[in-house]
Parts: C-alpha cells; structure tokens; sequence
C-alpha cells in the first residue's frame, strides 16, 4: 500500500497560523521535503518535532523522484515551502504533477497564503481576481505581461521583493495609468503589518523618499470596462500628474506617465500642468 503527499501550509509571519491538522500531519509524516531544510527545521523545532528533512527543487526532479519512490514504498511524505502555501510562487508543482501522474494521493492541507490574506485585506474587489505571482524581470516578457494587466477587469494579486517594488509601481504606473487602485499589503502577521489603499501614482509618490522594507503584495484593481476608460477627464489625467510632481517626479515625466493609458496625449496633460502653475502663480 502507497503513501501519500501532503502540502502543508505553513505561517507566513505569526507562527501561530500554522493550523493543528498541519502540526498533526507534520507530526505523523515519515519524512518532510523542504523547498529548504534550514528553514523548515526552525519550524520543527518551534513544534518540538524531530523528522527526516529532505530537500525538493523545482529544477532538480531527480529529487522528486527519490521522494516519490519512498512514497510508492508506503511512507507518507509532507511538502513544506519556506512560508506559506507550497506551488504558489514557491516550488512542489512538479512534484504535485509528477506524484498525480503516478497515482500518489496528493492531499493539501490548506493554510496561509500572501495572496489570499492581502485580496481579503485589500478592500479591492473580491468577486473576480487573477494571480500574477511576480512579473517577469526580462524587458519582453515583462512588457507582454503588464500590456495584459493594463487590460485586465479582475482585481489582480502581485508579490514582490522590496528592492524592486519602486521600479514595478513605476512600471505600473506607467503601463496601467498612475490613477489606477492599488492596496500596498507589507509584512501581513508580522510586527509591522501595513494595508495601505491608494493608487499607483500615489503609491510611487510614497516610496520616492522612502526606501521599501520588509514583504509586499500588490493588489491592484481591475482596469475599467472599455467605454468607461473614454469618461476619463483631462482633469482627472492632470490631477494623476498632479500626484506626481508631489513625488518629486519631473513635469515632463509626469505628463507622460499621467497620459498613458488615458485617452489624452501627454502633450495635452503637459500642457494643462503648465497652465494650472501658471495660473496658481506657484510655478
Ligand atoms: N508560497 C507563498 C504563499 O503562499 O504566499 C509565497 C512565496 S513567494 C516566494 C514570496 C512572496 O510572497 C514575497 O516576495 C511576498 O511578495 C509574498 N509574501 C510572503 N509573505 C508575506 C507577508 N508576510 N506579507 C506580505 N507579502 C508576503
């Protein structure tokens, strides 16, 4: 008689999260296989629990093979990532693939995720929402991707690392329009947990001076239906760019990133900019 594959979900911050049915199948497992077994054996030792800790990789299937094997052979086997839940921006989908394909009986055992706390938290909508995981760093693929996020309806769920988070809200900002809704969710369950909803011209106005700390996910808002983007005012457009020059953001440049994804060129957001200064005499 086979074993099985469990997928536990394991804290993303406050340990406290990781439910008692993961502590009980971390507890009764023949053996874990850990995206690291560094940081999984901390987690054990919270626990006060001794296994065998092996490591799976996404592009070392030899391993997977190993630890199939031991599973066809009746050893029960639970998959942790370093946080959170495992395949979801975190290797285990071809050892998932591999195991289903053998006839192993995979079984999730469901806990914290970045994505779904942030969505729940975010104030965004909730009905219909996609999940982007990182964008492609790659300028083409990076370009494709945001060029079908600036289209896309459905709130949508990013993760990103704080060293890049500057030139991905710019990136957005650019390719989605600085007006568009964004929740900035940082260090959800840890000491400094931040839910900040705004938009992605304000958000890059934050960070200008201010250097990114800690985990973020980027909820954005879905873009508007199509006949919707065409109500858009200029001076809707010219307030975006309003947001940015507060930033520290060049005219010229706000002008350009305020205008696109609008129906208004940046010469006219440009133009309108200029005209406002002038006129409130605080140029
Ligand atoms: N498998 C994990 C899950 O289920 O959420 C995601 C792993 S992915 C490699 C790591 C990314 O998740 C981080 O770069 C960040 O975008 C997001 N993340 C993880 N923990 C977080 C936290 N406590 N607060 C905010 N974002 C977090």
């Amino acid at each position: 008689m086979g074993g099985t594959l469990y997928l536990v979900g394991t804290p993303i911050g406050n340990l406290q999260d990781l439910s008692p049915r993961a502590a009980a199948v971390l507890g009764a497992a023949d053996f874990i296989a850990a995206e690291d077994t560094r940081v999984t054996l901390r987690l054990l030792n919270h626990l006060g629990l001794k296994k065998p800790l092996v490591s799976y990789h996404e592009h070392a299937l030899y391993r997977g093979d190993a630890i199939l094997a031991r599973v066809q052979a009746g050893e029960s086997c639970a998959v942790c990532s370093d946080a959170g839940m495992p395949c979801i921006s975190d290797p285990g989908a071809p050892l998932v693939r591999q195991a289903l394909a053998l006839g192993i009986p995979v079984v999730p055992v469901p806990g914290p995720c970045a994505a779904v706390a942030a969505l729940a938290a975010s104030g965004q909508d909730t009905a219909r929402f996609v999940f982007e995981g990182f964008l492609p760093v790659p300028k083409k693929e990076r370009r494709a991707r945001l060029a079908a996020l600036a289209g896309e309806e459905r709130t949508a769920i990013l993760y990103e690392a704080p060293h890049r988070l500057r030139a991905t809200l710019a990136d957005l900002a650019e390719a989605l329009g600085p007006g568009r809704g964004v929740t900035l969710c940082r260090e959800l369950t840890k000491l400094h947990e931040e839910t900040v909803k705004t938009t992605l011209g304000a958000a890059l106005a934050l960070y200008e001076g201010n250097e990114p700390r800690g985990e973020y996910v980027l909820v954005l808002a879905g873009a508007a239906p199509p006949d919707a983007g065409a109500q858009m005012t200029l001076p809707d457009a010219v307030a975006a760019a309003r947001a940015l020059l507060a930033g520290g953001t060049r005219p010229a440049e706000a002008a350009r990133r305020a205008a696109a994804g609008t129906p208004f060129a940046k010469k006219d957001v440009y133009r309108a900019l200029v005209e406002e200064k002038t006129k409130g005499g605080d140029a």
